[in-house]
């Protein structure tokens, strides 16, 4: 199994790979530029370049968290500009590092009476974000960890939005455990059916990075609070087994966004080891 966390690039890309290794980690994540804006960042090419290299030799994988500000659903055209220069810009990054891709959250829902409205305009984006994009790197789309119903918080959802998209190679999923969890996808008890749905719809052959979280709310109420993965938070280790036990993922890294002020990731990443 691979496990990892997320990582600052205080010390640059390079230094976040170095410091995954030194943790013992197979994988991690990162935010590629100032997390709170979508500013185009002017990246040091070689910097990218030897965390690249480093990552091959050691067999690391890698995946950006793209900004807080990205939205797939932009209200207004200024921002919708934003968004594309700032993912276009992460996509460039992760090319150069060597990553997997970028996560983005899915897009929220614009207005209550016309649902399609938020899913065209998502796949307006992702098309001209990806089409004209030629690097390896792709965009992951996360599930929402929203009340139940709301947009975002089912496979379906996932799948079809991938499906109408023009450029469908390039992109792929990631599954937060706490968000679907909070949103009842997984509510604990149900992985044999979240598997049995996402295998009718291709879902999981196109999931590309678990974010492992457990939940400081319990199952359905839309609240998205990370907890640390043992003995903390409402979902439980035998819980967590169902998931981690799964053939299907063995390849997939798995990857903390636990709060490392409760847990330091070291030492979780450790037990993850061990235990799976
Ligand atoms: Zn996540």
């Amino acid at each position: 199994m691979r496990f990892g966390c997320h990582l600052s690039i205080k010390n640059g890309f390079l230094g976040a790979a170095k410091q995954a290794y030194e943790m013992g980690a197979g994988a991690f994540q990162y935010f590629s530029k100032n997390p709170r804006s979508l500013g185009v960042k002017e990246f040091q090419l070689e910097d990218a370049t030897l965390c690249k290299q480093f990552c091959e030799e050691k067999d690391i994988l890698s995946v950006i968290h793209s900004p807080y500000p990205t939205t797939l659903t932009p209200k207004t055209n200024k921002k919708r500009e934003a968004v594309l220069a700032s993912l276009h810009n992460d996509l460039v990054i992760a090319d150069a590092c060597g990553s997997i891709g970028v996560v983005v959250h899915f897009g929220k829902q614009l207005e209550p009476e016309k649902p399609l409205q938020s899913y065209q305009l998502m796949i307006e984006i992702l098309n001209e974000v990806l089409v004209g994009w030629d690097g390896q790197a792709k965009i992951l789309l996360e599930n929402t960890g929203g009340l139940p119903g709301t947009i975002g918080t089912t496979l379906d959802e996932l799948a079809q939005v991938r499906n109408l998209c023009q450029e469908q190679e390039k992109i792929g999923f990631c599954f937060d455990t706490c968000h679907a969890f909070a949103s009842s996808l997984w509510d604990g008890d149900n992985w044999q059916e979240v598997m049995e749905r996402g295998n009718e719809l291709a879902y999981f052959d196109h999931l590309e990075v678990i974010h492992l979280n457990n939940s400081k709310y319990a199952t359905g109420t839309g609240k998205d609070r990370h907890a640390p993965i043992f003995n903390q938070g409402y979902i439980l280790e035998t819980q967590f087994n169902d998931i981690l036990t799964t053939p299907q993922l063995r390849d997939i890294p798995f990857i903390l966004e636990t709060p490392k002020e409760e847990v330091p990731h070291e030492k979780e990443i450790a037990m993850l080891q061990e235990k799976w």
